[in-house]
């Protein structure tokens, strides 16, 4: 009895927390971290009384710190960028399954699973040295692959994910012998070894080191919008194409976020997902990252989005882009695309 005692006192101590708490309380892990989050977090807490803590972290620390405190988790959502770390807390059975009518009716079928929802996109498109390439030359994203492009292509490494669901888009529209052949191509085009991010990519075009690129929309805008004169003098020397037009549409990633398996306050976090599809959040959502709402409904006022223009986007479900990441990953290995 000595034993067991203090145990039943710890188990209702335990219980009477977990039940205050599933009112009170939202522990958010995210990844994103931009100005408008503060209105965004203090509009859910204002509407529903429910105090958000969090913890920011890089989006592969935040996904190792969740495994590894396992059934002990605080975490009741994890919200990151990018449908190729989305599809690994699914693959490792982080998240809880979830339906929610109003998710249903709000995020389209194409970017939602049964676990996982996205919030808002980005699109990955070409970019070029205006002085020295036209836009013709770089419709489409087979184009990286030609030729002609010998010694003019840069990028960021083929592990990372925003590349490695680019090619999950291409296995999936091209099949997997295509998709080799164009890393392999891309390869045979490189005006240098894989390094850097997608800002450094852009930058490397600016300046002539390279002539043509990949970036997220999100560096594009954000460069456009800079305050800094040599950012937006940079941008003067920088073409953008909405890649394959014509064909698949350009390839679009997400950012998203799911309901952990172990929340201790499943129900708040419900409400916290269902709150990230209403029309207000989705604004603040989507532009403090310079994307898209997911809501199609929902339009966004941001001058470097519009300056853009329309495009026709890659519907493409977000399942099946990460149904590929693993085949992504092994054509780069083979391609040498590192
Ligand atoms: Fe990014």
């Amino acid at each position: 009895m000595k034993v067991k005692f203090p145990l039943v006192v710890l188990a209702l101590a335990s219980l009477a927390t977990g039940a205050l708490a599933e009112e009170k309380v939202l522990n958010l892990y995210s990844a994103r971290h931009y100005q408008t989050d503060e209105a965004l977090y203090a509009n859910f807490t204002q509407q529903t009384g429910i105090k958000i803590n969090r913890i920011e972290g890089k989006e592969d620390e935040l996904l190792e710190r969740i495994r590894n405190e396992g059934a002990n988790s605080p975490a009741d959502i994890l919200l990151t960028v990018d449908a190729a770390r989305l599809a690994k807390a699914h693959e490792l059975g982080l998240f809880a399954p979830l339906t929610s009518k109003l998710l249903e009716s709000r995020i389209p079928a194409h970017l939602r699973t049964d676990d996982w929802f996205s919030f808002s996109t980005r699109a990955r498109v070409i970019i070029y040295n205006k002085t020295t390439v036209k836009a013709d030359e770089v419709r489409n994203y087979d184009d990286l692959a030609n030729p002609a492009l010998k010694g003019k292509v840069c990028s960021r490494s083929g592990s990372h994910p925003y590349n490695l669901s680019l090619m999950a888009s291409i296995i999936a529209n091209q099949g997997e012998a295509k998709a080799e052949e164009w890393a392999k191509g891309v390869v045979a085009n490189f005006a240098r070894a894989p390094k850097g991010g997608d800002t450094d990519q852009i930058k490397a075009v600016a300046a002539g080191e390279c002539q043509v690129a990949i970036s997220n929309t999100y560096y594009i805008a954000r460069l456009m919008r800079s305050t800094k004169p040599e950012e937006q003098k940079l941008m003067e020397k920088v073409g953008v194409v909405w890649p394959n037009q014509a064909t698949s549409g350009t390839h679009i990633n997400v950012s998203g976020a799911g309901v952990l398996k172990t929340a201790p306050h499943k129900e708040a976090a419900v409400k916290f997902l269902e709150y990230l599809a209403s029309d207000e959040a989705q604004r603040y959502f989507a532009d403090g990252n310079n994307e898209w709402p997911a809501v199609e409904s929902v339009k966004v006022a941001n001058p470097a989005l519009d300056a853009l223009g329309k495009f026709k986007a890659d519907k493409l479900p977000v399942k099946n882009l990460a149904m590929y990441q693993a085949k992504a990953q092994m054509i780069f290995d083979r391609a040498g695309f590192r």
